[in-house]
């Protein structure tokens, strides 16, 4: 297995290291390759994304350490363009492309900001309906690569982020398995990875990575392939449990992207 996390985050968007301190906890760790996927700018939302300043001091800095650390390890420069950024994807070397929101009206609702924000809005917004917003939020995921451009499909299933144990919604109901069904069979063709993307592990959300093992059986199922991402937001979290869930991948027989 290579060892190479490409959805990282640092101090110039909402992680707690600067790039320079992930790339030599990356050298130390023995990964190849480390992939910087700072937020896009977008415009409704400015809490936890790069400011329109901070875009081009990171292209410029990520830039400055391929130099520093040439032979050392491999850097790539990328973003993770989120389904509502129109904000430029100029200068990336990737995009991983997510779905953060879904919108009602003119309302932007975050989808991973906290539990009673998503069961409010699944109140306010969709008369109670869990599953309307879930529909909702699919809906965008099969349109994020035509949307994004995107060369990776990013932790498809966030909208279950605070579902440990199906505490919010069943993860096996006819609508949501339809909703998320759909997506997948929108993006296959496009032949991209989707990631395998343990983040919300190493944050103490869920044991099991985006997507959830049904949805990468039907992946599977598909021929569709992943790709093992951490969205590692400290240097200590880079690749986090990466060979536990590369057997995994394995043993359901998907392809893995390395
Ligand atoms: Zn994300
Ligand atoms: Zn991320």
């Amino acid at each position: 297995m290579t060892l190479q996390d490409l959805h990282t985050h640092t101090t110039f968007c909402d992680g707690k290291n600067t790039p320079e301190e992930m790339v030599r906890a990356a050298i130390e760790k023995g990964l190849v390759k480390i992939g910087f996927s700072g937020h896009c700018y977008t415009f409704f939302d400015e809490s936890y994304c790069m400011s329109i300043p901070n875009v081009i001091q990171y292209i410029a800095e990520i830039n400055a350490l391929k130099e520093k650390y040439k032979g050392k390890i491999e850097i790539r420069c990328g973003v993770e363009q989120d389904y509502y950024s129109n904000f430029s994807r100029m200068g990336f070397d990737y995009i991983i492309g997510s779905v953060h929101y879904v919108k009602s009206g003119d309302v932007y609702i975050p989808i991973d900001e906290s539990e009673e924000t998503l069961m409010t809005a699944a109140g306010k917004y969709f008369g109670g309906d869990i599953y309307a917003l879930c529909e909702e939020y699919f809906k965008n995921v099969g349109d994020v690569v035509a949307k994004t451009g995107a060369d990776i499909i990013g932790h498809f299933d966030l909208i279950s982020k605070f579902n440990e144990g199906g505490k919010l919604f069943d993860e096996s109901h006819p609508r949501y398995v339809k909703a998320y069904t759909e997506a997948i069979d929108k993006l296959i063709p496009y032949s991209l990875p989707f990631e395998v993307n343990t983040g919300a592990i190493s944050r103490g959300y869920r044991t099991h990575p985006y997507p959830s093992r049904a949805q990468l059986e039907y992946i599977a199922k598909c021929e569709g392939s992943v790709i093992l991402t951490g969205d590692t937001h400290t240097a200590e979290n880079l690749c986090y449990e990466f060979e536990k869930w590369h057997k995994v991948c394995k043993e359901i027989g998907i392809a893995i992207v390395e």
